[in-house]
C-alpha cells in the first residue's frame, strides 16, 4: 500500500527546519578573510568616528564670527598662518582674522569653528578674502557624528559583507569572532544518473543536482563534501549516509524521497533512528521535500526534479544552514511583482515559479522563465527569482501584483512571510 502522507504548510515547513537548526560554537580570523561569514559578537564602537572634529572639505578653517558682516560689498580679509594636510595637527590656534589652509581629513585647529571650502574664496598667496558669513559649525565633520563610543552599530547574526568589514576596520578588529560554519554533504541518488562527462546512454541523465547544490552552498560562501552519486539501493544507500552523518553537520541529499519501489530515503531515516520533521510539503514544485534530524545534525532530502531539488534548497536547507551560525537575517527578501505573462494553472498547493524579474517603465514585472514543471532544468537556469503563488488560487492573468522572492541576495531578511 501506498504510504499516506500528510503534507504541511510551507510556513509551518520553514518553522520546523528553523526550530532544529543550531550548531553553535565561534572561529576568530583574519578581518580580510571575514566577508561572507555571520556575525558571532557585536560590533560596538570602540571610540567615536571621526574621532576628532575635521574638515570635510578641501578650504580654509576660520573663527565663525570674524566672518560675520561679510558679503560682496564687504569682503572680509584673512591671512593664512599654516597648512594642515589629512594626518597632521596645526601647531598653533588661530587668532582673529587668521586662517589654516586645511585638506579633507585634516583636525579643525583650535579656535576655528567653520571651514571656508576653496570655491567659496577669492584667493590670493598668503590671504585671501570673503564674500559671505558663515556659522559656528559650518562644514566640520563632528566628532561622534558618525558612531558615538559604546553604541551598538551592528548586532551579532549579522551578514558580513564589505560595509561591515570597513567598520569592522575603522574600529581595529584584526580580528573577529564569527559563527562556526556547518559542515555540508551532497549526496546524488539514482540509478539513472551518469557524471557530467559521461556519454548519455538509453534510461540515463546526467547528474544536475549535485553540481547545483554544490553551487548553490557556494553562492552562499560555503564548502560542501561530495559523497558523490548512489545507485538505488537500500543497504548501500544507508551506509554512504550513516557515514556522511558522522562526517558532517547537514546532509542534502537529492532523489529517493518519494513513494516509488526505489525511493529508499524514508527506510534510510527509519534505519539510522533520525526523526522526519515533515515528509510532505503544501507546494509545488518539491512536494515530497523531507528533512529529518538525527541529534543536532540535518537530513534534508530534497526531490529529484530539477526545479523541486533547486526550490526545497533555497526555501529550506538555505535558511536552516545560516540559522545554524545564529544569522539573524536568513530568509530570501520579498518583492511586490507584476506578473508578466498569464500563468493558467490552478494552484491547488502553494506554487513557486522560477521567474526572471525586472524593472521596467510600468514598475518591477517578473515573467515566468518558461517551462516550469518540476522536473525542469531550463527555467532555473533562466529565473532570477521565485514567484510565490498561495494555494487556493486559480489562474493568475498577466498584470497581477505578485509576491517574489529574490535569489542570490546575500544579505536576506529577518522573517518568513508567505
Ligand atoms: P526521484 O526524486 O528519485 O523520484 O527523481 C525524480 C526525477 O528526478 C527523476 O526523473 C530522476 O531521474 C530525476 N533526477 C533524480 N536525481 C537527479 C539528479 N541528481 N540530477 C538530475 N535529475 C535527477
Ligand atoms: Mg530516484
Amino acid at each position: 500500500m501506498v504510504e499516506m502522507r500528510k503534507p504541511v504548510l510551507v510556513s509551518e515547513a520553514v518553522r520546523l527546519v528553523m526550530e532544529h537548526s543550531y550548531l553553535g560554537g565561534t572561529d576568530t580570523i583574519p578581518l580580510e578573510h571575514t566577508y561572507g561569514r555571520i556575525l558571532a559578537e557585536p560590533i560596538i564602537a570602540k571610540h567615536d568616528v571621526p574621532s576628532f572634529d575635521r574638515s570635510p572639505y578641501d578650504g580654509f578653517a576660520v573663527r565663525a564670527k570674524d566672518t560675520e558682516g561679510a558679503s560682496g560689498d564687504n569682503r572680509i580679509q584673512f591671512t593664512v598662518i599654516g597648512e594642515i594636510g589629512a594626518g597632521h595637527v596645526a601647531t598653533s590656534g588661530i587668532g582673529p582674522r587668521e586662517a589654516y589652509r586645511i585638506m579633507t581629513g585634516a583636525p579643525i585647529p583650535d579656535n576655528a569653528n567653520a571651514v571656508v571650502m576653496l570655491e567659496q574664496t577669492t584667493e590670493g598667496k598668503d590671504r585671501f578674502s570673503l564674500r559671505k558669513p558663515f556659522s559656528e559649525g559650518e562644514n566640520i565633520s563632528f566628532k561622534g557624528e558618525d558612531a558615538k563610543e559604546g553604541e551598538l552599530l551592528v548586532e551579532s547574526g549579522a551578514f558580513i559583507h564589505p560595509g561591515t568589514i570597513a567598520l569592522l576596520a575603522t574600529f581595529g578588529y584584526a580580528t573577529v569572532k564569527v559563527a562556526k560554519r556547518p559542515i555540508v554533504g551532497i549526496l546524488s541518488t539514482g540509478t539513472e544518473l551518469l557524471d557530467v562527462s559521461d556519454e548519455l546512454v538509453p534510461g540515463k541523465i546526467r547528474n544536475s543536482n549535485g553540481p547545483m547544490i554544490a553551487a548553490q552552498l557556494t553562492r552562499m560562501g560555503l564548502g560542501y563534501k561530495s559523497y558523490g552519486m548512489q545507485e538505488d539501493d537500500l543497504d548501500a544507500c544507508t551506509e554512504v549516509v550513516r557515514k556522511a552523518l558522522i562526517e558532517t553537520d547537514v546532509l542534502i541529499t537529492t532523489g529517493g524521497v518519494s513513494v516509488g519501489d526505489y525511493d529508499h530515503l524514508p527506510a534510510i531515516y527509519e534505519r539510522l533512528g533520525a526523526k522526519v520533521l515533515f515528509n510532505k510539503v503544501a507546494m509545488r514544485p518539491g512536494s515530497v521535500t523531507t528533512v529529518a534530524v538525527l541529534g543536532k545534525k540535518l537530513l534534508f532530502g530534497l526531490s529529484g526534479n530539477p526545479s523541486a531539488c533547486f526550490t526545497g534548497f533555497e526555501l529550506f536547507a538555505r535558511p536552516a544552514i545560516l540559522a545554524m551560525q545564529g544569522a539573524n537575517t536568513p530568509y530570501m527578501p520579498r518583492m511586490q511583482a507584476i506578473l508578466g505573462e498569464d500563468f493558467g494553472k490552478p494552484n491547488p498547493f502553494t506554487r513557486f515559479i522560477r521567474a526572471f524579474w525586472e524593472m521596467t517603465s510600468e514598475g518591477i514585472v517578473a515573467v515566468p522563465a518558461g517551462f516550469n514543471k518540476s522536473n525542469a532544468v531550463s527555467s532555473i537556469a533562466r529565473g532570477n527569482c521565485l514567484i510565490a503563488l498561495p494555494s487556493g488560487t486559480r489562474g493568475y492573468t498577466a498584470g497581477t501584483h505578485v509576491d517574489i522572492l529574490l535569489l542570490g541576495s546575500e544579505q536576506g531578511v529577518s522573517e518568513w512571510v508567505l
